[in-house]
């Protein structure tokens, strides 16, 4: 049975230039790959940002109880002028690989395709090994939704799940992400009557109720955080009030905020809080308002379980860090799983989406040994 180098796969899948939804041969190549290692592998199409469609990928080894799953993404972002070294050729240099995709998250794939290639050749074992792969995580964000579309149709089920994601920071593994806070943007705006600033009594100014809004929503504690995320918090990021006279009341006036949300949370529940506390304030000043939100995500978060202090522990063993569990950094795919309980936990982050990205090769290798353990120690 052939294994794989995740140094050596590291480098073949950098050469793929990837960027947006891209695919350039790049399923076909893992596809190939699994498959002459057992896998069965389906791609499966989602909306491109161009007008090809998205190819994503999802690999299967075995059929029974427990089910392990990986998850990445191939795609990367762009951000290419003035590096000082060719982002797509994945030269190595003084212990280091470089290329875009080295550590977000090219790099993540090839440690777990080359732990699971060792994993099977060496051990007999009983569950199933599945990978996910998508195409587009840096943009559109539709991938890993249709292959757990796909995934519910078949009605597979998936018991653990792996996101190779960077998520280390200093050294590999001292981080590891259960979750992730929700985060949901609003417009308000307040509706007044305009007039003449001289004539108090003839206008409602909405600039006024506005302040007041702000004020109130920013003096509201949402609550005061969990055990491994920190308190929500609401911040206003735009306010506007169009008006040409200085001596005109303006009839309009408009915020907009963001609000980064922990898991004590639901949107709809929080939208409710909110839509109470600027209504009442526009009520007493004699205001109308319209409320608009957009949810770009839930929080989410998996109770640390026996498999997540399983991974703390192996990541203890290699690598001699006491992982921090928490629920930092922007979004992933992780948050396309629903109710699957699943760690990230990959590569360092210090140089992702920047020029010159690249991961130390003994970085690799030891994230490459956690995903063999972690098999080892799952099954
Ligand atoms: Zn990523």
């Amino acid at each position: 049975m052939k294994t794989y180098n995740e140094l050596k796969l590291a480098k073949e899948l950098i050469r793929f230039p990837t960027v947006k939804t891209e695919d350039k041969g790049i399923m076909k190549f893992l596809s190939r790959k699994l498959s002459s290692i057992g896998f069965k592998c389906k791609i499966i199409k989602s909306k491109g940002t161009g007008r090809k469609p998205a190819l994503n990928l999802y690999a299967k080894l075995g059929n029974s109880k427990p089910h392990i799953n990986f998850l990445g993404h191939t795609d990367v972002v762009a951000n290419l002028n003035n590096w000082k070294i060719p982002p797509f050729k994945g030269v190595v240099r003084k212990g280091y690989l470089n290329g875009r995709g080295s550590q977000d998250m090219k790099g993540g794939i090839a440690c777990f395709i080359s732990a699971v290639s060792n994993f099977i050749k060496d051990k007999k074992f009983k569950g199933s090994i599945s990978i996910i792969i998508a195409a587009d995580e840096e943009t559109t964000g539709l991938g890993t939704p249709s292959v757990i579309k796909y995934l519910k149709k078949i009605r597979e089920k998936i018991d653990f799940s792996v996101v190779a994601e960077p998520s280390s920071n200093k050294s590999v593994g001292d981080e590891i992400r259960i979750g992730r806070r929700g985060s949901m943007n609003g417009i308000i705006s307040v509706h007044g009557k305009s007039g003449h600033s001289a004539f108090y009594g003839s206008y409602i100014n909405p600039c006024t109720a506005l302040a007041k809004i702000i004020a109130k929503l920013k003096n509201t504690s949402l609550d005061n955080g969990t055990k491994f995320m920190p308190p929500s918090n609401l911040e206003f990021t735009k306010m506007n009030v169009e008006n040409l006279s200085e001596n005109v009341v303006p009839q309009f006036a408009t915020a907009k905020f963001n609000v980064r949300f922990n898991s004590k949370h639901k949107s709809s529940y929080l939208k409710k809080k909110l839509n109470k506390i600027i209504n009442t304030v526009a009520r007493k000043e004699k205001c109308k308002t319209r409320i608009e939100y957009r949810v770009s995500g839930e929080a989410f978060y998996t109770k640390p379980n026996k498999e997540i202090y399983m991974v703390k522990k192996i990541v203890k063993k290699i690598t001699g860090n006491s992982s921090k569990l928490n629920c930092r950094g922007g979004t992933s795919d992780s948050r396309f799983l629903g109710s699957i309980p699943r760690l990230e936990l990959g590569l360092r982050n210090n140089t992702i989406h920047m020029v010159d990205e690249r991961t130390s090769i003994s970085d690799l290798k030891k994230l490459t040994k956690i995903y063999y353990n972690i098999l080892e120690n799952y099954f």
